[in-house]
């Protein structure tokens, strides 16, 4: 069976599960010498959910843009769709409930140095630091779907 990779809270697993039905069906009935479709990556940018696939056949495009829209209103981390807002958070635009966010920022300030944090872009200092240090607290935030 194939493994599912995603770089994202496993708020929004259900979005995930949904494309890959779509996915399965689509590569169920896949058409004469066409590759099965298959995911790239997954994952959180500018707080929507994004899903890149090998290519994008039939309305592919406006389902995975559509995803991406429904996301802003899921909480990445619990999935709530109550009182969520996509807005900054620390250095990255997030889409999260008021709880999550809080509990986010706490977990945040305490994995960075007041220096790390300068060096973020909207304050115009620095470089970014790397994507990957925003899960560096979560033993493994990279979730796989059987
Ligand atoms: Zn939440």
């Amino acid at each position: 069976m194939e493994r599912l990779y995603y770089e994202c809270g496993n708020g929004w697993e259900p979005l995930i599960l949904e494309v890959k039905e779509l996915v399965d069906k689509y590569n169920s009935n896949l058409p004469n010498n066409k590759e099965p479709l298959e995911f790239v990556q997954i994952k959180e940018k500018w707080g929507g959910l994004r899903i890149y696939l090998n290519y994008y056949p039939d309305n592919f495009t406006d389902i995975l843009d559509s995803i991406e829209q429904r996301s802003w209103s899921i909480c990445e981390y619990c999935g709530t769709d109550k009182n969520v807002t996509k807005e900054r958070t620390h250095g990255w635009v997030m889409s999260l409930c008021p709880s999550c966010r809080k509990k986010e920022l706490e977990r945040h300030s305490q994995l960075f140095s007041k220096e790390e944090l300068l060096d973020y872009p909207y304050l115009g200092i620095g470089e970014k630091p790397d994507r990957s240090s925003k899960y560096a607290s979560e033993d493994k935030l990279e979730k796989m779907i059987l």
